[in-house]
């Protein structure tokens, strides 16, 4: 009877949904066929001084300024993305990535990189026409940078294999021709500093990235464009750009 009565309380009444589960996104782990479930997707904007300067602001340093995208907006593999829809100006940003495996609340920068998984290399991908109306109409961001996969990542690196890297070259190539370059020692904000600034605003929990910001360079991406880029010492990523699915 105590049987009965645990497999009804526990089993009986499994949970019940009206439409199909959606899929839990994740990303590749280098060296294991395990995978790292993505939770949220944080961006920190203009965390680069020439990057700021080519966006026409103040470099100076103000606080971190932080945006999400959707967790789907993350794919991986080497892949083709659709030209987005209602753009004539899409652009690429490579970003260092940072994965978050541990809980955290109000974290000092001290204790920061302790949350950190693994690193991978992203491209935050943005509709700067549409970033740039909203800019100037003083309006959100959102269609500019959240649409569906705006944000592909390579695989990711656990922190247990490379440690924290704190410096090394960060590089784009369209087309096999250089566009950004620059090395991640030139964060405005490092890595712990970023951590401790998101855990003082929200609950950082496993499973979130952190897209750190883009250097200078950032252009534009055409159908039949292929972009290469990466991290030393974190990893590459290479993606399409294919024709848009929107017509
Ligand atoms: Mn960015």
């Amino acid at each position: 009877q105590l049987a009965q009565a645990y497999d009804r309380h526990y089993n009986a009444t499994p949970m019940n949904y009206v439409i199909n589960l959606p899929t839990q996104n994740s990303l590749p782990v280098r060296g294991t066929e395990a995978r790292f479930p993505v939770r949220r997707v944080y961006c920190v904007g203009r965390n680069y001084e020439a990057h700021a300067r080519e966006m026409g602001t103040d470099p100076t340093r103000e606080p971190p300024f932080i945006f999400q995208k959707p967790t789907d907006a993350v794919i991986s593999g080497a892949t083709s993305i659709p030209y987005p829809p209602q753009t004539r100006n899409l652009h690429y940003e490579i970003e260092l990535v940072v994965a978050i495996g541990r809980r955290g609340v109000n974290v000092p920068e001290s204790e920061a990189l302790s949350l950190v998984y693994g690193y991978g290399v992203g491209i935050d991908l943005t509709r700067r026409d549409l970033q740039q109306a909203a800019k100037d109409g003083g309006k959100p961001w959102e269609w500019g940078k959240a649409f569906d996969k705006s944000a592909p990542c390579s695989a990711l690196v656990p922190a247990d294999v490379i440690g924290h890297p704190a410096s090394g070259r960060i590089w784009l190539s369209v087309n096999d021709v250089i566009k950004q370059d620059a090395d991640i020692s030139q964060l405005i904000w490092s890595v712990p500093e970023v951590i401790a600034f998101i855990s003082a605003s929200m609950v950082l929990e496993p499973g979130d990235l952190v897209f750190t910001g883009t250097p200078a360079g950032v252009g534009p991406l055409l159908p039949a464009d292929r972009i290469q880029g990466g991290v030393d010492g974190v990893g590459t990523i290479e993606v399409c750009i294919g024709d848009s699915e929107h017509g």
